[in-house]
């Protein structure tokens, strides 16, 4: 009898992990052929200025909008574009086409400030980040000053010595380096000494209660403080409200993102709103 249990449960299992398994080869197909196809659309985030609310520039945020169905946000994909390693031409055609709209702009006499991508722990694992990054700026002729990479903590210690050599070119190139996500990754803080970072990114989830839980407000000011001696800029992720922001004002952070400014936006949306009335 348990043996048959055993079998049941065996065959229950591999049902469902064929089932699964099955699911996950069709999306994988379906991201490639959008990817092919033109399906994926890049958004942006303003980036603003804590203390007198200027635009300082954007986060390209990635979207995949299939014909006739609804948006499906990253979340729903990134995971197994990195699985299968579509992620690694999906980033690149993510960071070329944000630089080539930043090109845009800036020919066009525009400020839109600074362009900040979010780098995936598999683009940096499965293929040269360097090579990719010289190749999107020469193609674009985006002056590197104006980009900004985001990587989470956690893929900068999952790397170890790859990712110091990866930050050192990241220099070399004229590229900032921003740490995404910040406060919710397994590390030591040593790696703040040890690599020249241009900003830390407070995680949401530290912001979204900061004005009703004192401990958030508490890791929130130690964030900011530690930032500002280490000569480091520090951004808050996801402010929804003024509370929030007057708070970020008084622990002197210095930008924001976050839906009381707005979402990202398509980029004709962004310029109309940010760019064009400057
Ligand atoms: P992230 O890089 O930490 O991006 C911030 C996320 O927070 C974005 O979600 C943004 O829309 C959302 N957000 C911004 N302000 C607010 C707010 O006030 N409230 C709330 N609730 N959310 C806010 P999104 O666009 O869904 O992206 C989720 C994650 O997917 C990103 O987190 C990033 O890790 C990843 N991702 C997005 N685009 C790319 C990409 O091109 N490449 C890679 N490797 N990852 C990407
Ligand atoms: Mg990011
Ligand atoms: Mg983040
Ligand atoms: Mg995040």
């Amino acid at each position: 009898r348990a043996k048959a249990e055993g079998r049941n449960t065996y065959g229950f299992y591999t049902e469902d992990l064929t089932r699964l398994a099955s699911q996950r080869l069709e999306l994988e197909t379906r991201l490639r052929r959008a990817l092919a196809g033109g399906e994926f659309v890049v958004h942006y985030q303003p980036v603003i200025a804590v203390a007198d609310g200027r635009l300082l520039g954007a986060e390209a945020l990635v979207r995949w909008q299939p014909p006739g169905e609804v948006m499906v946000p990253p979340g729903a994909f990134i995971p197994i574009a990195e699985e299968t390693g579509l992620i690694v031409a999906l980033g690149e055609w993510v960071l070329g086409t944000a630089c080539r709209q930043w090109r845009e702009w800036l020919d066009t006499g525009l400020q839109p400030g600074s362009l900040a991508v979010n780098l995936s722990v598999e683009q940096i694992r499965r293929r040269d980040v360097e090579g990719m990054l010289r190749e999107a700026l020469h193609d674009t002729g985006l002056p590197p000053r104006w980009l900004e990479l985001e990587i989470t903590e956690s893929s900068l210690m999952a790397q170890g010595e790859q990712a110091e050599a990866l930050l050192a070119a990241l220099k070399a190139l004229g590229i900032g380096l921003a740490i995404d996500d910040f406060g919710t990754g397994y590390s030591s803080l040593a790696y703040l000494k040890r690599f020249s970072i241009d900003k830390l990114k407070i995680d949401r989830s530290f912001v979204q209660d900061i004005a009703d839980d004192r401990n958030d407000l508490a890791i929130a000011a130690a964030v900011v403080a530690m930032a500002r001696a280490l000569d480091i800029s520090v951004q808050a992720e996801g402010v929804e409200t003024e509370a929030q922001l007057d708070l970020l004002r008084e622990l002197c952070c210095g930008s924001y993102q976050g839906y009381l400014c707005s979402p990202a936006l398509p980029a004709d949306e962004f310029h109309a709103r940010f760019l064009a009335r400057r």
